[in-house]
């Protein structure tokens, strides 16, 4: 069977690991570089429970659980490791801390209160996302999975069958389609009866921090100097440096990967950020200032499954804040759907790409032909 991958995320990456796993040799098409976007620019927190009484429960506990089996096996090392969880407030102008009780973790501000610990070291985890994402990509390599640098421009369909994908103008012969391009899976809607896809920016930091500061993840509710309250989360990781997040916005997603830029003034405000919450990150060495765009359907949950009305094409996409963790069990629950004809270790209903209205095809090429921006939410 011959299976094109549209994208190298952590989703398609992931994707083509389970299938080469199954003996077959999928074709990942990448535009930009693996783990250039968001797979590679976010924070790499995993959580087993936290969303727990949600549709996500399932796919989150079983990816969280893979994740481990993953590190254990694996023939390479992506900063895997269980840490300790925070939550904690804290604010620009600093307020004397009412209570008594010191702070559980010594490598923030004083006046921060850091109290309620969130998760331990039996639910909650960490990985270095663009090194997961590239070992990923490595195995399934190494079982006979081949990556192209190639921008995916269209797919060609006979009889309301895929029979074909195109790349930068030729087409690669394909008995399915996975569109695994993150928010940028928006194109495909051009191609195919798909619903809305949003992209969210988001920005970070990485600092140098050697290895002052122990597995332990914070997160915070920070009130900025002018009053806006910002939810940055910290994340130290075990190649000594620590990676910190916040500022979203809904700026316009570039059609180019390679174009993502931080918006004005955002970089600035985050470091002003970490600087009054961490007197380490306060004399740190940044190294990384990035933004980057996760993906996201109207309901917030993700899209896995057949794409409805063109048999062989298939989505995933749309894991929101939580794609680096749901990766592994959205790779091994999609092999089975597209080799067995079903999800055996995942009940996919929840994320059936057809329970959303699927946009109007010809309307978003004409507004393509008009060189309109694709907007974020
Ligand atoms: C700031 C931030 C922090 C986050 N922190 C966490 C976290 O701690 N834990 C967690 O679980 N999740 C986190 N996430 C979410 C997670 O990063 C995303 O859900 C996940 O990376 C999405 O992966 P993806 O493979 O779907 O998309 P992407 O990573 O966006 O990959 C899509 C790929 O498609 C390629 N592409 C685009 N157009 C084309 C084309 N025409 N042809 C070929 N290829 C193309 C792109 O170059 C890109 O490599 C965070 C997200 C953000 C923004």
């Amino acid at each position: 069977m011959r299976i094109v991958i549209c994208g190298g995320g952590v989703i398609g990456a992931s994707i083509a690991y389970f299938l080469s796993r199954r003996g077959v040799k999928p074709i990942v098409v990448e535009r930009a570089g693996i783990a250039c976007a968001a797979s590679g620019k976010s924070g790499g927190f995993l959580a087993r429970h936290w969303c727990d009484g949600t549709p996500l429960q399932q796919l989150a506990r079983h990816s969280f659980d893979l994740h481990a089996e993953l590190a254990e096996h694996g023939s390479e090392a992506w900063g895997y490791r269980r840490v300790t969880t925070y939550g904690g407030v804290g604010a620009a102008t600093a307020h004397t801390r009412g209570g008594t009780t010191p702070n559980p973790i010594d490598w923030v501000s004083s006046h921060l209160e850091v109290g309620q610990q969130l998760g331990s070291t039996r639910d909650t985890a960490q990985v270095h996302p663009a090194l997961f994402t590239a070992a990923t990509m490595r195995a399934a390599e190494a079982h006979g999975a081949e990556l192209r640098l190639g921008t995916v421009t269209g797919m060609r369909q006979t009889a309301g069958r895929v029979t074909g994908v195109e790349v930068d103008g030729a087409v690669i012969d394909a008995d399915a389609v996975i569109i695994a391009m993150g928010p940028w899976s928006i194109l495909a809607a051009a191609w195919l009866p798909l619903p809305m896809i949003y992209g969210v920016k988001g920005h970070s930091l990485v600092f140098t921090t050697g290895d002052t500061i122990p597995p332990e993840a914070l997160f915070l509710e920070f009130e900025e100097a002018g009053g806006a309250v910002q939810s940055p989360e910290f994340f130290p990781r075990p190649d000594g440096t620590i990676y910190v997040c916040a500022i979203s916005s809904d700026s316009p997603l570039p059609i180019d990967p390679a174009a993502v830029v931080p918006d004005l003034g955002a970089i600035e405000r985050l470091e002003r950020i970490c600087a009054a919450a961490s007197p380490v990150l306060a004399a740190a060495k940044i190294v990384a200032r990035q933004a980057c765009f996760r993906p996201i359907a109207r309901d917030g949950l993700p899209l896995i499954g057949r794409v409805p009305g063109v048999e062989g094409a298939y989505i995933a996409t749309g894991h929101s804040v939580w794609g680096i963790l749901n990766a592994p069990a959205t790779g091994e629950a999609l092999a089975e759907l597209i080799l067995d004809g079903a999800a055996r270790t995942i009940d996919l209903a929840p994320f059936d790409p057809g329970r959303l209205r699927p946009l109007d095809p010809a309307r978003l090429r004409s507004r393509r032909a008009a060189s309109a921006p694709l907007k974020g939410s």
